[in-house]
């Protein structure tokens, strides 16, 4: 049989053509979905595809899915990851899983083998969250709900504007959802974005789990003022509240939740001037553990800390939650998989859970699933700071090609 191989030159420059797109000059990407150069990464995406032979489809979702068909085959096997990006964020998180799987296509195609399954290497649209967070593949994944689009993370006018951009209908995006019997599975390879296989100098991470996460929009609202002549101790400061209760939040995870991590990522503080008490104080919370009751006890402590530091200040408060995410796991058979693949090929690896969100997350519930990871060196991710060393990736993409060769071969039928 012929070998199949990835090949390092055109991977390298493909993944170093992409990075051109969107990016910024301290070497990172600003590339939001369906923004221009989002767009622009996806008519790249489609040109590389057609490059090499490929076919590629685009869904009501706006996912670009470069196909390489079979004749003996009858489901898909998709390998994924997006060509967003975070604002200002960095050229491997998505990006290498996405050109990674175009390279493992072209060099299956290549090589003239035939597989059981067909394969698609996806772009699956808004994973980081611009515009909904994983919309794209929670539309394929069936998992798209009317209220996820109640919940938007930008205003609904940046997302009529967006969909409108991406040339997309809002009613349609629920029909990018495909048959679960017509998929073989998912493979996913990232950069760990954490410190941890750099620091133990592991050369692939096997994913285990995802972590789950809430997010809320949490509203304090006092009483606007003038600065100068309300006393200090006759103010009904909602700025103040919005500070207090994100400090105290962190004393309270770091104490009581150590599988849990918090962040306040936004704070807002109207009306949002020198001479003016706030009177308003919004702030966007997130947090995120491996375990689904973690995640319902701090629920319960973010809303009665709220309560407690507004009734403390005399504040009213509201909270609104707008994304609920729970954990997830691979598929064992998947994880098995990829470490015998890495092993195969001389690579240490260990079982990792992600701390980070990913389109895998989608999927795991209804097809086998399973993501490999790559070290992050430093660990520093969504920032231009992020890096990989390229030997690294080329080992992601090695281990993606064999683990794709396994699974197609495990998961046909
Ligand atoms: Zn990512």
């Amino acid at each position: 049989m012929t070998r199949v191989k990835i090949d390092t030159s055109r991977f390298k420059s493909d993944f170093d053509s992409l990075a051109t797109i969107g990016a910024t000059n301290d070497g990172g990407v600003h590339r939001p979905a369906l923004g221009p150069d989002h767009l622009k990464a996806r008519q790249w995406f489609t040109q590389r595809a057609q490059r090499d032979g490929l076919t590629v489809n685009v869904d009501s979702a706006g996912n670009h899915s470069a196909v390489l068909l079979f004749p003996e085959a009858e489901k898909a096997l998709l390998l994924g990851s997006h060509l967003d990006s975070v604002p200002y964020g960095g050229k491997y998180d998505g990006a290498l899983g996405v050109v990674a799987a175009l390279e493992v296509l072209s060099a299956i195609k290549a090589s003239g083998r035939s597989l059981g399954v067909n394969l698609e290497a996806v772009d699956f649209t808004d994973e980081e969250g611009t515009l909904v967070g994983a919309l794209g593949s929670e539309a394929m994944a069936g998992e798209l709900t009317p209220e996820r689009l109640c919940n938007l993370r930008c205003s609904r006018e940046e997302f009529v504007e967006a969909l409108k951009r991406g040339d997309l209908k809002e009613e349609s995006l629920f029909q990018a959802r495909r048959n679960p019997d017509t998929l073989a599975g998912y493979l996913e390879l990232h950069i760990e974005q954490g410190p941890w296989l750099h620091d133990n100098r592991i050369d692939i991470g096997v994913v285990t789990s995802i972590v789950g996460s809430r997010s809320f929009r949490i509203s304090f609202n006092g009483r606007p003022d003038h600065a100068g002549t309300t006393p200090m101790t006759n103010r009904a400061d909602a700025g103040l509240g919005a500070c207090a209760f994100n400090l105290a939040l962190n004393d309270i995870v770091v104490k009581q939740f150590h599988d849990c991590v918090a962040t306040v990522g936004g704070m807002e503080f109207k009306p949002g001037a020198f001479n003016i008490i706030p009177g308003q104080a919004s702030l966007c919370l997130e947090f995120r553990s491996r375990d689904k009751d973690s995640l319902e006890k701090l629920k319960a402590g973010v809303i009665n800390l709220a309560n407690d530091v507004a009734r403390h200040r005399g504040l009213d408060v509201s909270l609104e939650e707008v994304a609920v995410w729970d954990p997830v796991h691979m598929s064992p058979d998947i994880q098995r998989i990829i470490n015998t693949s890495a092993s195969n090929l001389g690579l240490s690896t260990a079982s990792i859970a992600s701390a980070a969100g990913h389109d895998a997350q989608s999927f795991a519930p209804i097809i086998p699933t399973g993501m490999i990871f790559i070290p992050s060196i430093g660990g520093i991710s969504h920032s231009p700071q992020e890096f990989s060393k390229w030997r690294d990736c080329v080992n992601g993409a090695k281990v993606l090609l064999n683990a794709t060769l396994a699974a197609a071969e495990s998961l046909r039928g």
